[in-house]
């Protein structure tokens, strides 16, 4: 696999645009193809062009990307960043000698007015179909996963934690929707204590991500993580942990050897590994540390869910949050899961010599459901369109994620929870409303479907759009933001 962009990458990539437009630029105006080739062997070839001034120059392309990259690199944002464009292009335009600029971009440029109202605009032009946009915009899809976007994450994953919670045990959607309207809405709900607690999924996704930021690796992490587990069912009251996640803890023995591990459970596929596991992919988020993710995803999920429905369940959020960083489209998140994740998942399994019978026994369950829901979706080849039912309200919904589910009940198992988020992933775009409408208000496990959803959202948009008093008063916040920082920093 690539590795993800990094600052080297960002310099290459603006360097390289550059370097490109300087050869090219040489032959614009030649229209023969062979002539040119003819013409590059004369100068001993590509490996031996040299280019510098005053023979390659930047032509009017450069020019114009640098005054867009320019003034993005500004920071600024909505009109002000236009008025900022604008007034670089016509800057720009006072560099052109010898760089032959485009019959629409001299004639535009004329006309933009920066630092008057509306003064990045000029009238329609039908014969502006040039290429002169085309050449200076490579910059704008540029933004990567930065430390606000961690602290997003980790914070409104709680956020959604708390307010799924709230209703984690009605089973309508359309109830719950009408419960959320008495209170005015979502913008409308603050949360704070004592009536808006994070669960038992938010106290173990702590503990995982405090474990994580000390920095340690191999058996001496998973020590420190089953560690934190024990202590965190120490804070548990009203916080409705499950049965296997209660179950599993207790017999955990941190600090004895191997007492990171508990015997085979049959019955421990639900999703308390799926609920916890997501700092997992903020503390290995590139692709070439997926056998990290893989193999500490898997041993911390088998520490209370050693069935595999369990604990690839904890895999998928961990690798979701992980292609949330590398900013992977999200059409291909379950397909990467299915054929990327779940086989070195496999391998790791073999490798790590325990419970290997009665896991690949238990295997089939989890890919053959996901394969099934990638295919429903249209996304069995990580592309789209993505296929949805219509109509697709609360009620809808309810239907379908049951239809996710192992026995019913939407989001409890280790397979679906990540399902029901990635398909409100999908669905809500960079809309927290849309996003807690689908993920937090369904008659499902609605609090586990939002912490995983809810986290990758925050790591895709930040906390743009989120109304304040859905997150600033949350429990535990400070610890959330907290680990998010130890962790951007281990992982950048
Ligand atoms: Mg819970």
């Amino acid at each position: 696999m690539d590795s993800p962009a990094t600052l080297e990458h960002y310099k290459a990539g603006m360097l390289l645009s550059g370097a490109g437009d300087s050869t090219g630029f040489k032959r614009e105006l030649n229209y023969s193809g062979p002539d040119i080739h003819e013409a590059k062997k004369q100068l001993g070839g590509l490996k031996n062009i040299t280019v510098k001034l005053p023979d390659w120059s930047v032509s009017d392309d450069t020019d114009l990307h640098l005054a867009t990259a320019e003034a993005l690199a500004t920071g600024k944002k909505g009109e002000e960043l236009l008025q900022e464009v604008a007034l670089h292009y016509v800057e720009g335009m006072k560099d052109m000698t010898g760089r032959e600029p485009g019959g629409s971009t001299i004639m535009g440029a004329s006309m933009l007015k920066p630092g008057t109202e509306g003064g990045y605009r000029i009238p329609y032009n039908p014969e502006s179909g040039g290429c002169g946009a085309a050449m200076r915009t490579m910059f704008i899809g540029l933004s990567p996963a930065t430390l606000e976007h961690y602290k997003a994450g980790m914070l409104l994953s709680g956020a959604g934690d708390a307010i799924g919670f709230k209703w984690e045990f009605n089973y309508s959607g359309p109830d719950i929707h009408e419960a959320v309207k008495q209170l005015g809405g979502l913008k409308n709900i603050t949360v704070k204590l004592p009536d808006w607690s994070v669960s038992d999924d938010t106290v173990l996704h702590l503990a995982t991500a405090e474990a994580l930021a000390t920095g340690k690796k191999g058996e001496e992490l998973l020590q420190e993580v089953a560690f934190r587990y024990v202590e965190g069912m120490k804070d548990m009251t009203g916080r409705e942990p499950g049965g296997s996640t209660i179950m599993g803890a207790s017999m955990l023995k941190p600090g004895t050897e191997g007492g990171y591990r508990i015997p085979y459970n049959p019955r421990s596929g639900g999703c308390g590994a799926a609920m916890r596991t997501m700092c997992i992919g903020l503390r290995y988020p590139r692709p070439e540390q997926l056998s990290s993710l893989v193999a500490v995803a898997v041993e911390t999920g088998r520490m209370t869910h050693p069935h595999p429905t369990g604990f690839l369940g904890g895999l998928a959020s961990a690798l979701f949050t992980a292609y949330a960083v590398q900013r992977r489209p999200i059409t291909e998140w379950g397909l990467g899961l299915v054929k990327e994740a779940c086989p070195a998942a496999k391998e790791f399994v073999k490798t790590a010599g325990y419970a290997v019978e009665e896991t690949e026994r238990d295997w089939g369950y989890f890919t053959e459901k996901w394969e099934w829901y990638l295919e429903l979706r249209g996304l069995s080849s990580g592309t789209g369109p993505v296929v949805w039912p219509d109509p697709y309200g609360p009620a809808e919904r309810d239907k379908a994620y049951e239809s996710f589910s192992w026995s019913g009940w939407g989001g409890s198992s280790g397979h679906d929870a990540p399902m029901i988020a990635l398909d409100a992933l999908l669905g809500a775009g960079s809309n927290w409303e849309e996003l807690m409408n689908r993920v937090a208000f369904h008659g499902g496990d609605s609090d586990s479907t939002a912490v995983i959803a809810c986290c990758c959202w925050g790591l895709l948009y930040g906390t743009e759009g989120v109304p304040p008093g859905n997150y600033s008063n949350l429990e535990y916040r400070d610890r959330l933001e907290n680990s998010a920082e130890e962790l951007y920093k281990l992982s950048h």
